[in-house]
């Protein structure tokens, strides 16, 4: 067995195990098991970051981890810097924006023989009701970061560019504004919107004291 550090001892980021949780439950609403093995992820990834100054995230899931880097780096999906590429691998990389010299790390499967309960979430061997959440827990805490794996990395800036869009225009059907490059109409008049359907009545007012054609992209 790896040795074992109590939670008192772990640190995560610079802070205490206990304010990390209590930091998990105000954003992510729960304490999720993927959110503790996430925060020892980035803390481990952070532990080893390369030189330099600009640090972007990749993030290889959809699942938890994503908020976990949101957390406790500068790195939000909102300001570009954390982009999550869903190859479904329970991984993160940091790594320098201008040279794409960067650490990944993972969850090394040949590590969890050790931890059961831990591996049975980890590749879904179970269904979530039948996931003993507290075995679990101890079982991450235990485990602590001996399950993961480091690696060096050279991000392809190339291929993560984001694409900017640089026209906007008005879509003839919704009167919204959307990228040019999408075509005469939106995305979302093209049957790409979510929604079953779409009505605006019966609901809060809108503000009705800026003539009509000023709230249109400001023509
Ligand atoms: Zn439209």
């Amino acid at each position: 067995m790896p040795m074992k550090i109590a939670p008192s001892e772990i640190t995560i980021c610079g802070r205490t195990y206990d304010e990390y949780i209590e930091m998990v439950k105000a954003f992510h609403g729960h304490v999720a098991p993927g959110m503790v093995l996430g925060g020892f992820l980035v803390d481990l990834a952070h532990q080893n970051l390369p030189k330099g100054e600009f640090f972007d995230a990749i993030c290889e899931t959809r699942a938890c981890l994503p908020d976990a880097i949101q957390l406790l780096t500068p790195c939000t999906v909102g300001n570009g810097w954390l982009r999550i590429i869903d190859l479904g691998r329970f991984a993160l990389s940091l790594f320098e924006k201008y040279t794409g010299d960067g650490v990944r790390v993972y969850v090394d499967s040949q590590k969890l023989n050790d931890w059961p309960e831990l591996k049975a979430f980890l590749f879904k061997l179970k269904p979530k009701k039948e996931q003993d959440s507290e075995a679990l827990i101890r079982e991450i805490n235990l485990a602590h970061t001996s399950i993961f794996g480091v690696q060096k990395v050279m991000v392809n800036l190339d291929a993560i560019k984001s694409s900017h869009r640089h026209t906007f225009t008005i879509c003839p059907l919704c009167g919204e504004g959307y990228p040019k490059d999408d075509g005469d109409i939106c995305l979302g008049c093209q049957g790409e919107a979510p929604y079953l359907s779409c009505a605006t009545t019966g609901l809060q007012k809108t503000d009705t004291t800026t003539p009509v054609t000023k709230r249109l992209w400001g023509r």
